[in-house]
């Protein structure tokens, strides 16, 4: 295939889910302390290379195949209350567990803190995520990045360089 021929390039592909989830951030001295809710929206972003793409179907990983592996991790966390697991309401609101779906995590429920642990959780299921924008509101997100993925792509480029060329 021609078109495939070097240089290669990353085939970053994209995706985009959300689900609704509330939260609260105690250690804010403003409304962000009140427990309220969001459509997280979230855009993935995965690299391939062109050297994977699959010659007769011309991909290299299947949109479906990611979302069965993405959406079955965000519908732990649809519809629930995300919550630190030092919050002082927990003892509290714990004593209602079928009523609330509450989710605990051991750091806070901020955008930079939840981006970091989906992008750990979508590694663990064997996704070569690159990075995410978790984005609270239509107006603010935040941006991570798996730096150890871009080191290895990194690396991969370097060591098919084997010869001179000239593009
Ligand atoms: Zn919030």
């Amino acid at each position: 295939m021609a078109f495939l021929s070097p240089p290669l390039s990353p085939c970053d592909i994209v995706k985009q889910y959300r689900f609704h989830a509330a939260h609260r951030n105690p250690e804010l001295r403003n409304k962000c302390s009140n427990i309220h809710g969001h459509t997280y929206q979230l855009a993935c972003t995965f690299r391939t290379l062109s050297e994977h793409i699959n010659l007769k179907s011309g991909i290299t990983l299947e949109f479906g195949e990611i979302d069965r592996r993405v959406e079955a991790i965000l519908s732990e966390y649809d519809h629930s209350l995300l919550l630190h697991n030092d919050d002082s309401l927990l003892p509290y609101l714990q004593q209602f567990p079928e009523s609330l779906n509450i989710r605990t995590f051991p750091h806070p429920t901020s955008a930079e803190c939840l981006a970091l642990h989906f992008l750990e959780r979508f590694l663990h299921v064997g996704l070569p995520v690159l990075s995410i924008c978790l984005m609270e509101t239509p107006r603010s997100g935040v941006t991570v990045y798996n730096q150890m993925l871009n080191t290895q792509v990194f690396s991969l480029y370097q060591s098919n360089d084997d010869t001179e060329h000239d593009y």
